[in-house]
C-alpha cells in the first residue's frame, strides 16, 4: 500500500491513481530569473524521490515540470541586468537542465515554458469573467474574486470569514495576512518594457498562478493525481491554482497536495547578506558529488526542515565509498548460473517504508544495516552465492530511489577476467602468474584483495 501525507485533508491517506496503473504528476518547476540554489533543489529532489518511488511500486509516471520565464521576478532582474526577458531565462533555463542531470534526476516528460502557453491562460482567465469568478480593471487588469469561491482557503486553512477581501493584490507572491482578490492578468505598465502579449483586456502579461493551472490543465487535464511543490508554494500560490481551476472547470483539481520543508543551510534561512545561497555550481567548485548532495538531501524526512552544511561532506563522501565498496565487494563473486532476481526477505520492509510517506530515513537505516550484515558475512567467508545474487538485487533497486553509488562504480568485464585468472592460478598455486596477474590489474587502475570469501575488487583511489 501506498500512503501519502495530504496537505488537502492534513492526513496520511492510501493512494489509489486515478487510472489504475498510472500517476499524473504536476510540480511547479524554477522561476528562472537566477541559478537555481540548493534549497531549490530540496523541493525537486523530493519530487524525483517521489517519482522513483511510484515507480519502485510499478506505477507509470507521466510528469510535468513548467518553467516560470515570465513573472515580476523575471521582468524585474531582465530590467536590472539590461538584457531581453528570453536572453535571461534561456540562459537559466538551460543552467537548470544541467544542474539537474548532474544531479542524477530523472526528467519530467514536458517542461512547459509559461510563454509559450499565454493563449491558453487568456483562454481561462475569459471562462471566469463569463462564469463570474473575475472582473477586469480600468487599466486591463483582471482579478480573481475571492469571495466567490466559498471554498477559498481549504488547502492553506485560512477560514474563509477571516479574511479582509477589501483590497486587490497586483504582485505574485504575498503574505498569508493579506488574502485578497489577486491577478490574474497584469495591464501592460511601463516597468514591463517589451514584455507584453495582446488580449481581450488590452496589452498585458499573465498572473504567475493562472499560469500553473492552465499549464497543468493542459498537460494533465482538468482532474489529476499529484501536485507538489516547497512549503511557501502552498499561498498563495497554490490556494489560487485551485481557486482558478475548480471555478474554471467546476470539477475537482488536484488529488493529493505534497509539500516539502524548506531547507536551512549551515543551521540558519538561506539568505544573500548571510553568504549561504548554495548554488550546484559552487558545490561543485568545493568538492561536492552528486551523489554527495544527494545523500545529504534524502537522509531527512521531506516533510522536516533539514539543514545542509559543507561540514558534513565527509560524512556523505565516507557513506557513498561504503557503499561502493560494497557494490564492488558483491560484483567480485563469480555469479555463472546463478539467478538474480530473488530478494532477500528485508526488501519488502524496505520498499514499504518508502511506500509510508516517503520514509527515507528508515529506508536508508534498513538498508544500511543489511550492508553490515552482508559485509560481516563476507568478511567470515560464510556468504554463498544466492545471498551475494540477492544482495545485488536489492543494492540495485536500493539505487533506483537513492542515486547514491557514483556510475563508474561497475566493474569491467575485463577486470573481471583478469581477476578469474588470477584465483586459477592461486588455485593451482602458480604465484609467479597471480603475481603478473595482479600487476596487470593493478596497471588497469584496479586493486585485488585476497579474503576468505575470494577475492575482493576495487577502483584505486585517483
Ligand atoms: P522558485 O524558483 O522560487 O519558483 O522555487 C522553486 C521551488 O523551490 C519551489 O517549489 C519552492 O517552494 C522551492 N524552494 C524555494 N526555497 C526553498 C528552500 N529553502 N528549501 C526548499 N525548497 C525551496
Ligand atoms: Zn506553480
Amino acid at each position: 500500500m501506498i500512503q501519502f501525507y495530504n496537505t488537502l485533508t492534513r492526513k496520511k491517506e492510501p493512494f489509489n491513481p486515478i487510472e489504475k496503473g498510472k500517476v499524473s504528476l504536476y510540480t511547479c518547476g524554477p522561476t528562472v530569473y537566477d541559478e537555481a540554489h540548493i534549497g531549490n533543489f530540496r523541493t525537486f529532489m523530493f519530487e524525483d524521490l517521489l517519482k522513483r518511488v511510484l515507480m519502485l511500486n510499478g506505477l507509470d509516471v507521466f510528469h510535468v515540470m513548467n518553467i516560470t520565464d515570465v513573472d515580476d521576478k523575471t521582468i524585474k532582474r531582465a530590467k536590472e541586468t539590461a538584457q531581453p526577458l528570453q536572453a535571461l531565462t534561456e540562459n537559466y533555463t538551460q543552467k537548470f537542465h544541467e544542474d539537474l542531470k548532474w544531479l542524477k534526476m530523472l526528467p519530467a516528460d514536458e517542461y512547459p515554458c509559461a510563454t509559450h502557453h499565454v493563449s491558453g491562460m487568456i483562454k481561462m482567465i475569459e471562462s471566469l469573467i463569463k462564469k463570474e469568478h473575475a472582473y477586469v480593471e480600468d487599466d486591463g487588469s483582471v482579478y480573481f474574486k475571492v469571495n466567490s469561491f466559498s471554498k477559498y482557503g481549504q488547502l492553506s486553512n485560512i477560514k474563509f470569514e477571516d479574511q479582509k477581501v477589501t483590497e486587490r493584490i497586483g504582485s505574485d507572491e504575498y503574505s498569508k495576512e493579506s488574502a485578497q482578490d489577486f491577478a490574474l492578468w497584469k495591464g501592460w505598465k511601463p516597468d514591463d518594457g517589451e514584455v507584453a502579449w495582446d488580449s481581450p483586456w488590452g496589452k498585458g502579461r499573465p498572473g504567475w498562478h493562472i499560469e500553473c493551472s492552465s499549464m497543468s490543465m493542459e498537460y494533465l487535464g482538468d482532474h489529476f493525481d499529484i501536485h507538489c511543490g516547497g512549503v511557501d508554494n502552498m499561498f498563495p500560490h497554490h490556494e489560487n491554482e485551485i481557486a482558478q481551476s475548480q471555478c474554471h472547470a467546476g470539477s475537482s483539481f488536484v488529488n493529493v497536495w505534497l509539500h516539502s520543508e524548506h531547507l536551512m543551510v549551515e543551521g540558519g534561512k538561506m539568505s544573500k547578506s548571510e553568504g549561504n545561497i548554495y548554488t550546484v555550481s559552487e558545490l561543485k567548485a568545493k568538492g561536492f558529488t552528486p551523489e554527495i548532495i544527494r545523500y545529504q538531501l534524502l537522509s531527512g524526512h521531506y516533510r522536516t526542515k533539514i539543514n545542509f552544511s559543507l561540514a558534513k561532506k565527509q560524512e556523505g563522501e565516507k557513506i557513498v565509498k561504503r557503499l561502493s565498496e560494497f557494490k564492488s565487494r558483491l560484483e567480485s563473486f563469480d555469479l555463472e548460473n546463478v539467478t538474480l532476481d530473488e530478494n532477500p526477505t528485508i526488501y519488502s520492509e524496505f520498499v514499504k517504508n518508502l511506500s509510508n510517506d516517503l520514509d527515507t530515513p528508515n529506508a536508508l537505516a534498513i538498508f544500511f544495516d543489511f550492508m553490515k550484515k552482508m559485509n560481516r558475512q563476507m568478511d567470515k567467508g560464510s556468504i554463498d552465492k544466492e545471498q551475494v545474487a540477492s544482495s545485488l538485487y536489492f543494492l540495485d533497486k536500493f539505487d533506483s530511489v537513492f542515486g547514491l553509488i557514483p556510475r563508474t562504480g561497475k566493474v569491467p568485464e575485463e577486470i573481471v577476467k583478469l581477476v578469474r585468472r588470477r584465483e586459477q592460478a592461486r588455485n593451482i598455486k602458480d604465484w609467479n602468474e597471480s603475481d603478473n596477474l595482479r600487476d596487470k590489474i593493478d596497471a588497469l587502475g584496479w586493486k585485488v584483495k585476497d579474503t576468505a570469501s575470494g577475492s575482493e575488487i576495487s577502483k584505486k583511489s585517483a
